[in-house]
């Protein structure tokens, strides 16, 4: 399997290439150059299979010939076990054909630990082979950085350092980093915003001579290797519901388009997908290019579901190049008015196929705090900001065809908006009930990049 950039001019790569480069140097995106197709019958039978066995019969296609086939069961196997239910994404039914998918019993408690979880075990699989270490270094305005602190802790070939925003983050959010013990695993509170965060990040990775003698890696939202790992519970959800004999459609609360272009691969593969429902919050720019045809950023207004508060969906570039052909020209020059005017405007083709791929919706702050009253009174379901954000649009798409919501974050890593709409406030499960009793070890950081680096080189393990 090859992989290609969505700007048409990269050097084509190997899915573990694809992997460690994350971005393309084009500034593209790697995506299959085809998508393997899984006969009905192979759907079929992955019907009451675990979801370590459905991983592997979903992704090994993609993987080629970087792990053998015992190589990429262990790595599986380990990247969930240490999630705190036995179906890893269970499904619980909130309406007569609406159903949640749990996506919170990971060790952060949000969807991202499916995809940084796999990442890190595979990460380190192929790092011991070549016997190179790496660093990793990201930026987070919360369950990024929480996921990968988990993922990447105490392996062996990687140092991972995650840059927070000093007093910006969640209580949750800020101990889940900061309480992780081993020393590959290095917290940055940088006193500055989200925004400062990633625009340091970008200097390091901008800076050459640093990026190669630290062996710079970056796992986020655009790497393949993400997308992939959430590609497997679309088909676990809709086989337990009766996939492929019955089409499934999905609601999926978005930020960075990274979850929901998992189940358009999902559809793309032979899952029957009906509806694919992209529900954003008051940032609603991808609401707004569905709905009007016209991509223009307006800055982001701060809300209750802060991880789908974005200004641009980096990972919506890889349904463009599709729209349009695969024609990696035109998505470059797109890419460029976007850089240059904040926005561009979708040609009436490829605005017609989005159509017929997406269905779209968007939930304001009193939407979505009426939302968890409402799930909490009539379905018995306490839901987190962001899950509350995709049921209250789903419920505009209900119908014949079952319905799954995606529930992304357990509501008590965001216990105040939770109690504000609710009265309730959400306890943390049982395994991680003594958060708040940890250690915590953080590192203060000035917005300063030659501190920051002479840090990273200071502090790596090897
Ligand atoms: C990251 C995140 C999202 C948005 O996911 P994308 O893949 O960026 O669209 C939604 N909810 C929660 C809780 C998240 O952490």
């Amino acid at each position: 399997m090859r992989y290609v950039s969505t700007r048409g001019r990269a050097p084509d790569l190997s899915f573990e290439e694809a992997m460690l480069t994350g971005l393309a140097r084009d500034g593209g995106l790697y995506v299959p150059a085809e998508i393997p197709v899984m006969a009905k019958a192979d759907i079929a039978a992955l019907a009451g299979r675990s979801y370590e066995e459905v991983a592997f019969r979903v992704m090994r296609p993609f993987i080629g010939e970087a792990f053998s086939d015992a190589e990429f069961e262990d790595i599986i196997a380990r990247a969930y076990a240490g999630f705190g239910h036995a179906a890893r994404a269970p499904l619980v039914q909130l309406a007569p054909n609406h159903f949640l998918l749990e996506l919170f019993h990971g060790p952060t408690l949000a969807f991202k630990d499916f995809a940084m979880q796999l990442i890190g075990q595979l990460f380190e699989a192929s790092l011991k082979r070549s016997g190179k270490r790496v660093t990793i270094v990201g930026a987070t305005s919360g369950d990024t950085g929480s996921a990968a602190m988990e993922a990447f802790r105490g392996l062996d070939m990687v140092d991972v350092f995650i840059l927070f925003p000093d007093g910006r983050v969640s209580d949750v959010q800020r101990r889940q980093m900061t309480t992780v013990a081993e020393a590959n695993a290095h917290a940055l509170a940088l006193r500055g915003d989200f925004d400062d965060c990633q625009a340091r990040l970008k200097d390091m990775f901008n800076d050459h001579a640093f990026r190669d003698a630290v062996r710079l890696a970056g796992v986020n939202s655009i790497n393949w290797a993400r997308v992939l790992a959430q590609v497997v519970y679309y088909f676990t959800a809709a086989v337990s519901l009766g996939a492929p004999q019955r089409s499934v459609s999905f609601t999926v609360p978005t930020g960075n388009f990274g979850d929901i272009f998992a189940g358009y691969i999902a559809r793309a593969m032979g899952l029957p997908i009906e509806k694919l429902v992209i529900a954003t919050n008051q940032n609603d720019i991808l609401h707004r290019a569905i709905a009007r045809g016209a991509y223009e950023t307006k800055g982001v207004t701060p809300t209750i579901s802060p991880s789908m508060d974005i200004q641009v969906s980096s990972n919506f570039e890889r349904v463009l190049f599709d729209v349009y052909d695969r024609d990696g020209g035109a998505v470059a020059q797109l890419m460029e008015e976007l850089k240059g005017q904040g926005g561009f405007g979708i040609s009436q083709g490829a605005l017609e196929r989005l159509r017929g791929l997406f269905a779209s919706g968007r939930c304001s702050e009193e939407q979505t705090l009426a939302m968890i009253a409402r799930a909490r009174a009539e379905m018995g379901e306490l839901l987190c900001p962001h899950s509350a954000v995709g049921v209250h649009v789903a419920q505009a798409h209900l119908g014949v065809t079952p319905m799954v919501t995606l529930a992304t974050a357990h509501p008590a890593k965001f216990p105040d908006a939770v109690e504000q709409a609710s009265g309730i406030r959400p306890a943390l499960p049982a395994r991680m009930a003594d958060l708040f009793d940890r250690e915590e070890r953080v590192t203060r950081v000035e917005n300063d990049l030659s501190e920051l680096q002479a840090l990273v080189r200071r502090e790596r393990v090897a």
